[in-house]
């Protein structure tokens, strides 16, 4: 069996979910899972309507009308008659999510975000369900959460593999077409739970590992995974292929590849992904499989911005060993703070950290009191897997290097701006 991912772009408006269809005859609309992300931009949506929903004595919030009306447009877009079934499924979810608001009792965010965040992909799935039947397109809908089985850490659920191997393989069969959400699962009480925000790849790597499946492919509006983003980059290239580790180092290293949570199901049975463009479908994409590292074999730039250099030195000009860097780190954690680069003199010690969770300020409030600290804010640093000297001279070139350190197959070197 194949495993086909569509996210959110891919069904954004009426004329993509056609294009799913098309993708689909040209590959055999059989012996297939094809696992649906919500429309274009609605899992963001749903999050303004559980904020409203929350925060103004749980009231039907305005905004779910939006949600509604976005659909109701797709809808309009791919069904011939207004006699449609969908039309009635689709009042039946909101009748459903209606309910829910009007009587749940539980103020418990993560709780009340999964109940309603689900019906972004419930809609959507249930609109592409549809349109195939529209379209003669013999296949089986199900709900993703009676298969995918989890703890009850709402908004961020660990899968029972037991559980969910048993369910997948009693309810899938070979040969088959079967149509399912990303993102979403159950717990042990029935009660929606969701694998994190762009969870839906990983879904798709469930399905993958339980059905020892051929191959996953997620399919994107871009040609596959290049080497560069192309916003930040010139002339970036096509990847052909990336090894399983070399995929997790790049994302390691904040390259927006696929998430190492999504790889690691997948590279246990060895099962490849591809990456592939719905728009150029016989294109060949990216393969993320065993085999090669990286093809070709060129550098790959990743850039995070809005990163801080903090650099420390002891105030009796001591020498920064074991003792005082346990402590800084221990400070980092304490302040939630992610380190991405160090490096490391006799009285000196740099770092470069993301200041995700913005507790800057504290963190060096607290160092001050020991350290002798120096920090620039807003510095982008820059990482090339697989450099040669081309690479890093063109990244230099127009840039303020602050610091740069060269290991074998990485360097990384922090710019100002
Ligand atoms: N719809 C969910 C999200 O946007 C899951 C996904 O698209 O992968 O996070
Ligand atoms: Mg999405």
């Amino acid at each position: 069996m194949d495993i086909y991912k569509f996210g959110g772009a891919s069904v954004k408006d009426a004329s993509s979910v056609q294009n799913v269809l098309k993708v689909l005859k040209l590959s055999g609309a059989k012996d297939k899972v094809i696992v649906i992300s919500a429309m274009g931009k609605m899992t963001n949506a749903f999050e303004v309507v559980i904020k409203d929903y929350l925060s103004n004595s749980k009231v039907i919030p305005e905004s779910l009308s939006e949600i509604r009306s976005y659909h109701l447009e797709i809808i309009n877009g791919l069904f011939h008659s207004k006699q449609a079934s969908i039309y009635k499924k689709l009042e039946t979810l909101f009748e459903e999510i209606q309910n829910f608001m009007v009587h749940n009792k539980s103020n418990k965010y993560d709780f009340v975000y999964d109940q309603l965040v689900c019906f972004g992909e419930l809609i959507s799935s249930t609109i592409v369900s549809e349109y195939f039947t529209q379209e003669g397109i013999n296949h089986t809908w199900v709900d993703a959460r009676t298969l995918i089985k989890t703890d009850n850490i709402y908004r961020d659920a660990s899968v029972n593999w037991e559980e969910t191997q048993n369910r997948i393989s009693k309810n899938i069969k070979k040969e088959h077409l079967y149509l399912t959400q990303g993102f979403i699962a159950g717990d042990t009480n029935n009660f929606t739970t969701t694998l994190g925000r762009e969870g839906s790849d990983y879904t798709a790597a469930i399905f993958a590992y339980c059905l020892n499946a051929e191959k996953v492919v997620i399919w994107k509006d871009v040609a596959g995974i290049l080497n560069a983003d192309p916003r930040v980059f010139e002339n970036p290239q096509l990847l052909h292929q990336i090894s399983y580790e070399e995929a997790i180092e790049l994302a390691f290293y904040g390259a927006s590849v696929i998430h190492p949570k999504t790889l690691q199901p997948l590279q246990r049975k060895e099962i490849p992904l591809f990456v592939k463009s719905f728009i150029d479908p016989s294109g060949s994409g990216t393969a993320v499989s065993k085999g090669q590292t990286l093809v070709p074999a060129i550098p790959c730039f990743i850039v995070k911005k809005d990163q801080v250099l903090i650099s420390l030195s002891s105030l009796d000009f001591s020498f920064m060993v074991e003792e005082n860097i346990s402590e800084v780190f221990r400070l980092f954690h304490l302040y939630q703070i992610k380190v991405d680069l160090i490096q490391n003199s006799a009285i000196s010690f740099a770092v470069c950290v993301d200041n995700k969770f913005n507790n800057l300020e504290k963190l060096i409030q607290h160092l001050k009191a020991r350290y002798k600290v120096s920090y620039t804010t807003g510095v982008s640093l820059y990482t090339i897997r697989h450099f040669d000297e081309g690479a890093i001279k063109s990244l230099e070139k127009d840039k303020e290097v602050l610091l740069k350190q060269v290991m074998q197959n990485t360097v990384q070197i922090v710019t100002k701006a």
